[in-house]
């Protein structure tokens, strides 16, 4: 065991508190990743809030890179050193959703409560989301992480690993979107942003942008949005049909947590179209739709969980975008902050008004 400085959770609803806790070394097909940045995501903020309740104390953040200090058994081809992308998607490989090409929905269970940390006096601690990064190190499975080039900025790193793929994932491996089809997203935030840009790139005719204000639907035409519609409209969905030459849209995603779009999501799609559920509902959260128009319309309505990413495939992929100038990444991060400044870092998410807040591990 050793001790490292983590922000812990240990009542729903209150700062998270910065204590020493203490990590174990990585076991059989682990290693140990000594963090240069994690983002804030609404998840972590979710989490802490109560929405989807779980053990406590726990240490949530998942949003991370750094270099890898530690390398346990079988580990893969990892060594000490190497540059990753830390994700929380710890994925079996053999259970019949990773063996079907779906790592994001792993059956086989990973107990996080008996995971790699304890608290500092030696009781248990919740290694949130299989990765506990809110914390100078985690250790993971060499399943969940990615090797990345040297030169790619670790806090630009760390978005890769959930906003970026969620986004981008849900655009290209969900929606299975083709060059020419027509999309709307609702929601022009981190992960809405993203959605975006995985419309662009996967050649969308029209983007239609759906957010509360006018200011984040300019930042949606930043990143590929064609059209922007206000949320606020009386049938919003009717402007969207005007931007998308008087018809419903190939692709709805929703890539909010508020129910009111999940209950307007199938308006806005036409004939055929797919609305694709990305954001995360706090649990207990009912939606309604009507079955016939789906039904008689030949419509779908499918969930997607962290972009049905692989991500040794696709993390790659989306670091030669961004190498490209094809995928933003700088435009996304809105502030930096220390790890004593989370709670700060973490009020400001809440506003709605930022993007991506990344906490940076000074390690000098
Ligand atoms: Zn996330
Ligand atoms: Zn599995």
């Amino acid at each position: 065991m050793q001790t490292i400085k983590a922000a812990v959770c240990r009542a729903f609803g209150e700062p998270l508190v910065i204590e020493e806790v203490q990590l174990a070394p990585p076991g059989t097909g682990e290693v140990e990743v000594t963090l240069d940045a994690v983002a804030i995501c609404h998840s972590d903020i979710s989490y802490a809030e109560g929405a989807w309740g779980g053990f406590l104390p726990a240490v949530y953040g998942h949003e991370a890179a750094g270099v890898i200090s530690a390398v346990g058994e079988a580990a893969g081809d990892f060594k000490i050193g190497d540059p990753v992308v830390v994700t929380l998607i710890r994925a079996c490989g053999t259970c019949p959703s990773c063996a079907g090409g779906k790592p994001t929905i792993c059956g086989t269970p990973y107990d996080t409560v008996k995971g790699p940390l304890k608290t500092g006096d030696g009781g248990p601690l919740e290694q949130a989301m299989a990765c506990g990064a809110f914390a100078e190190k985690v250790v993971v499975s060499h399943r969940q992480i990615v090797k990345i080039p040297e030169t790619l900025p670790k806090d630009l790193a760390s978005l890769l690993s959930c906003g970026v793929i969620t986004g981008v994932g849900a655009a290209v491996n969900a929606a299975d979107l083709r060059p020419g089809r027509d999309v709307v997203v609702i929601g022009a935030g981190g992960v809405g942003l993203n959605a975006i840009q995985g419309a662009r790139i996967a050649g969308a005719r029209r983007i239609v942008a759906v957010d509360t204000t006018e200011e984040k639907l300019e930042i949606a035409k930043e990143f590929g949005a064609t059209h922007g519609v206000l949320a606020s409209l009386d049938q919003p969905w009717k402007a969207a049909y005007k931007a998308l030459g008087g018809r419903g849209a190939d692709a709805v995603l929703i890539t909010v947590g508020a129910i009111p779009a999940y209950d307007q999501a199938p308006r806005y799609l036409g004939r055929g179209g797919k609305a694709i559920m990305i954001g995360m509902p706090h649990s207990g959260d009912m939606a309604s739709y009507e079955p016939v128009v789906l039904a008689a319309l030949g419509q779908g309505v499918v969930g997607s969980k962290m972009g049905d990413v692989v991500i040794q495939r696709d993390i790659p992929w989306m670091v030669d975008l961004y190498e490209q100038g094809r995928l933003k990444l700088d435009e996304l991060i809105s502030g930096r902050w220390s790890l004593d400044q989370i709670n700060e870092a973490i009020a400001d998410t809440k506003t709605g008004s930022a993007k991506r807040n990344v906490i940076l591990f000074d390690r000098t």
